[in-house]
């Protein structure tokens, strides 16, 4: 722990700066206002590889799940935990020597966009805490993807045991009580405290000698196990496992996707190979329906289906709900590609771009000033009139939250010189929060929140506009309501409390983040 944070002090200066242009990009540059992603986790067991370099790709495969913080704790079987975790993207956050210094035979990884606590240094991941228990001290780095709705319960619980927090996020709190717990096996400390947890969690958890990962017993974050290739002279050896939130993580360091880790199972990967039990059998399945039409990158697979090729569908199905009369089809870039490529073949249309996006606008330090503000989203998006003039014009995106971004979208399109804006959008309209990791607008400030598809449409400024129906969705994915969360949209919550959940920030309304730093 004092390793992480004496590697985060030089670093600190230099990677603050940076995030004046990074993860906030509202300032200046309005990026796409859509929810926000929530997290990726990673984790492996692969004595002879080296374990902070596969992480830190992984990571880099699985940043756009989170921008705000990076960190990676890695391991000697029975040695040390070592942890290097900042804020910043995957790339600023560590160097060559950091991976050196992160050497190993396991390792988990983590990237962050806040859903619980803000973003503060304290609140990166992996968390690693040290406690004793039974005479021995349990040591454990925990990286997680979701959200507790229990967590000011069980805050309170850990306090009264005496149990002390550094951070103001709720998986500090998972952390402290697998740590804390008697039982002489991790797993079986798991096993005690997953039915315990509520609400959102795929975890991967190292201790000395083994990494253990586990999901909730809704399944509502995705998880997956993969098989890492096997390296020169180690055919006859064991196989080595990992694991991570998106399979676009095992595509880069070259493993296999198996499968995804089961709802309420618990699966160790350690010099044993892989290990599972089921620690919350039987929970209603709820895997979040938003996965495949926004959060996952386009070439993960997830629950067998390949997301480029479900969102190219909804493309497809949006054109069949909601046909128009058009001359060119054009995403919004690229939230929108995959789908536009569904409709335009669908329609028959031809497909352009009509916008250019230029790719590094988050990454820029200098703020705008007044005079360039006005320009709004040109920073970002520049419309090319040559393809849009005079056209009737059907726009594809994802999704709209609160409308800022489309309304902006519809506005330069017309001052462009399109004839006609028609707006498809590849989700339902989006009225509700979420309870389970993902940080959307409260409902007062979301455009389709007591609206009509037409109110929203005049809203927005565009000729016309269609949302993809529920139905649609779970046609593209293949899949059904009984097996999925879809309570943005629906309002339905598949876990009885989640509106009563805590708020993002309710473990800092509690208590203030610390304001000295050991
Ligand atoms: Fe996903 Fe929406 Fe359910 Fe949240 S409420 S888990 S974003 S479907």
């Amino acid at each position: 722990m004092s390793c992480a944070r004496a590697d985060a002090t030089w670093a600190r200066a230099s990677v603050n700066q940076a995030m004046a242009g990074v993860g906030d990009a509202s300032p200046g540059f309005p990026d796409r206002e859509g929810p926000r992603d929530e997290c990726g986790v990673f984790g492996l067991y692969a004595p002879g590889h080296e374990v902070s370099r596969l992480s830190y790709f992984a990571l880099y495969a699985l940043q756009h799940r989170g921008q705000e913080s990076a960190g990676i704790a890695a391991a000697d079987r029975g040695g040390h935990i070592i942890t290097r975790r900042e804020l910043g993207l995957v790339s600023q956050v560590f160097s060559e020597n950091d991976l050196r210094t992160l050497a190993g035979e396991l390792a988990i990884g983590h990237v962050r966009y806040s859903t619980t606590g803000s973003n503060a240094w304290e609140n990166s991941q992996p968390v690693q805490r040290s406690e004793g228990t039974n005479g021995s001290r349990r040591a454990v780095a925990l990286a997680h993807n979701g959200n507790l709705i229990n967590a000011l319960e069980l805050h309170d619980e850990l306090l009264q045991r005496g149990v002390t927090f550094s951070s103001t996020s709720d998986s500090e709190i998972i952390a402290a009580l697998i740590a804390t717990h008697p039982a002489r096996e991790v797993e079986d400390a798991i096993a005690d405290v997953l039915p315990r947890l509520r609400g959102a969690f795929s975890i991967v958890v190292m201790t000395k000698d083994r990494v253990v990962t586990f999901r909730d017993p809704h399944g509502l974050r995705p998880l997956v196990l993969g098989e890492l290739p096997r390296g020169a002279g180690e055919e006859g050896g064991p196989a080595r496992y990992c694991v991570a939130s998106e399979s676009c993580a095992f595509d880069i360091i070259g493993a296999r996707l198996l499968r995804e880790v089961r709802p309420g199972e618990v699966v160790t990967l350690s010099e044993a190979g892989l290990h599972s039990r089921m620690a919350a059998p039987g929970g209603r399945p709820a895997f979040c329906v938003f996965e495949y039409i926004y959060f996952a990158r386009p070439d993960s697979r997830m629950n067998g289906v390949a997301l480029q090729v479900a969102r190219a569908r909804m493309g497809e199905i949006l054109w069949r709900e909601a046909p128009v009369e058009a001359d060119l089809v054009i995403a919004v870039p690229d939230s929108g590609n995959a789908a536009a490529r569904g409709l335009a073949r669908a329609a028959g249309l031809p497909q352009d771009d009509g916008f250019v996006k230029n790719r590094y606008v988050a990454r820029t330090f200098i703020q705008p000033g007044q005079e360039l503000r006005k320009h709004g989203l040109r920073l970002k998006f520049n419309p090319l009139p040559d393809v849009i003039v005079g056209k009737r014009l059907v726009v594809v995106d994802d999704s709209i939250v609160r409308g800022n971004t489309t309304r902006q979208i519809v506005q330069m399109l017309r001052e462009a010189g399109a004839a006609e804006v028609h707006l498809r959008i590849s989700a339902p309209p989006i009225k509700h929060p979420c309870h389970y990791g993902i940080d959307m607008s409260t409902r007062e400030e979301m455009i389709a929140h007591g609206r009509s598809t037409a109110e929203v449409a005049a809203e927005l400024g565009c000729d016309s506009l269609h949302y993809l129906s529920l139905e649609g969705v779970y046609e593209a994915v293949g899949a059904t309501r009984a097996t999925h969360c879809d309570a943005c949209f629906s309002g339905d919550y598949p876990l009885a409390g989640s509106e009563r959940a805590n708020g993002k920030y309710s473990l800092e309304q509690q208590r203030p983040l610390p304001l000295v730093r050991a």
